[in-house]
């Protein structure tokens, strides 16, 4: 087991003077002058700076900061970094998009995954993310998802990773080309052997492994069936894209004579360990279904609007039950990973959607709801109790950011509101397990600098490489 964030010597640590402390705790209480106090990783109290204990082996004073609970990211493909902005992957549809930049992931090596987990997990965490979820599902040229763990340990952000696949190749009526699928068999043998080496379920958790074969266009159903009983068997979660796009509703009722929620239900895809990246295209009843089960969506906004494939009917699914977080998706069809931006162009989004009902007064999505979203929202998808707040017996994720800054100025009457209404900003401090993990707006565990340079330099041989 890896426990990689746990072995820092840290009994005992105190927070205090916050400006605001969000707890999103059961009774959603903001905290003015607020702190909390954590011992090994635990948060053992929250409150007003006055109600904690006055000592501790170290003492974070954050006072003109807001704090909130670490967020959740719930959706991402970390490899993606390395194919931003590919010219002619701009301005095309999924379908589109993903055929052009088939051939180019085709030549991944195993230290680009390395690389490209290091370049999104940091943008992640400077956009105020302590757990992450990332679905890997091709692996050419001997990529392993033990490349992308070995890259995160080094960034140090708790992780879900999915060991995602595609089976379905061209030959057999699927999207992707032939030599980027792997063998059925091959695929759950390897699902089985990431599990025995990396799963860790008990609470506090920094890596869970989850079987996540890709999308119905690029798997086939045999595969679905026989990854929902391994996850059932070896109590992991399931994860795959579901109802992104049109096209692929339009590919379901022709190939399977379902429409994509149904086809999942058939294989098996249905309960509160299940959760969709997307699920853009789906009906009243499809909705009241997914909340009947528990199963979870990944909202992805920015990808969504990127790859122009509709609104997903975020209000709806919460009002049915639906647990729903956030994803940054991507990272080629988004094409950052600024999680706290995400919160916001899931606001955004919510509120266009509104405009486009035919009826008029529908209820417009706040910044805390979103805000909700990205904590609460994420920790629930993901199946975790003791992530997404800040409340005794919680794990201490949160981030910080300074209000006295440029975007902020003449919007304090609301620190809250103004974290995501207002433009997009880097967290100036963020602690993972209690261990700081951003300083002062730097990341406290990797030098960026060569990294970022490496990372140029494999995207531009990914692109150039015949
Ligand atoms: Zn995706």
């Amino acid at each position: 087991m890896l426990h990689w964030a746990h072995t820092s010597p840290m009994p005992t640590s105190l927070i205090r003077n916050a400006t605001l402390l969000v707890t999103m705790d059961a009774e959603r209480r903001e905290i003015p002058d607020g702190g909390l106090f954590m011992r090994d990783g635990w948060i053992e109290q929250v409150g007003p700076s006055a109600s904690l204990p006055q000592h501790a082996d170290t003492v974070y004073d954050l006072s003109g900061h807001l704090v909130l609970p670490g967020l959740v990211n719930t959706h991402h493909h970390l490899y993606q970094t390395l194919t931003r902005a590919v010219p002619h992957a701009q301005d095309a549809g999924l379908f589109t998009w993903l055929k052009t930049l088939y051939p180019i992931w085709a030549r991944l090596q195993p230290e680009d995954i390395r690389l490209s987990t290091q370049i999104g997990l940091a943008e992640l965490a400077l956009s105020g993310c302590t757990t992450a979820s990332d679905h890997l599902y091709l692996f050419p040229n001997g990529c392993r998802l033990d490349d992308e763990i070995e890259g995160a340990r080094t960034v140090g952000l708790r992780l879900h990773a999915s060991r995602g696949s595609m089976s379905l190749g061209e030959s057999q009526g699927g999207l992707p080309p032939d030599r980027v699928v792997e063998k059925e068999d091959f695929i759950l043998r390897d699902t089985e052997r990431l599990i025995d080496a990396y799963h860790d379920a008990a609470p506090g958790s920094m890596l869970r492994i989850v079987i996540a074969p890709c999308s119905p266009f690029s798997v086939t159903s045999d595969l679905m069936r026989q990854a929902a009983h391994l996850a059932r068997a070896r109590g992991v979660r399931l994860h795959t894209h579901l109802a992104e796009t049109l096209d692929e509703e339009h590919f379901c009722l022709e190939q399977f004579g379902r429409r994509p929620l149904g086809y999942a239900e058939d294989l098996g895809w249905s309960g509160p360990d299940v959760w969709f990246a997307h699920g853009v295209f789906m009906n009243d009843d499809e909705v009241q279904r997914m909340g009947r089960a528990g199963i979870g969506v990944a909202h992805c906004p920015s990808s969504n609007m990127r790859l122009a494939s509709g609104i997903a009917p975020v209000l709806r699914y919460l009002t049915a039950g639906v647990p729903v977080g956030l994803g940054v998706d991507g990272s080629a069809s988004n094409d950052g990973s600024h999680l706290l931006g995400e919160a916001r162009q899931a606001m955004l989004i919510a509120r266009l959607g509104a405009a486009l009902q035919p009826e008029a007064a529908r209820p417009l999505m706040t910044a805390r709801q979103a805000l909700e979203l990205a904590t609460l929202g994420g920790a629930a998808v993901l199946g975790r109790d003791d992530i997404g707040a800040l409340a005794a017996g919680k794990c201490a994720d949160l981030v910080a950011i300074r209000l006295d800054r440029l975007e902020y100025a003449g919007a304090l009457h609301d620190p809250v509101a103004a974290s995501v209404l207002c433009a997009p900003v880097q967290v100036d401090r963020s602690f993972v397990h209690g261990r700081p993990v951003v300083e002062h707006g730097r990341l406290t565990t990797l030098e960026l600098g060569p990294v970022i340079e490496a990372h140029n330099r494999a995207a531009r041989r990914l692109a150039t490489e015949g």
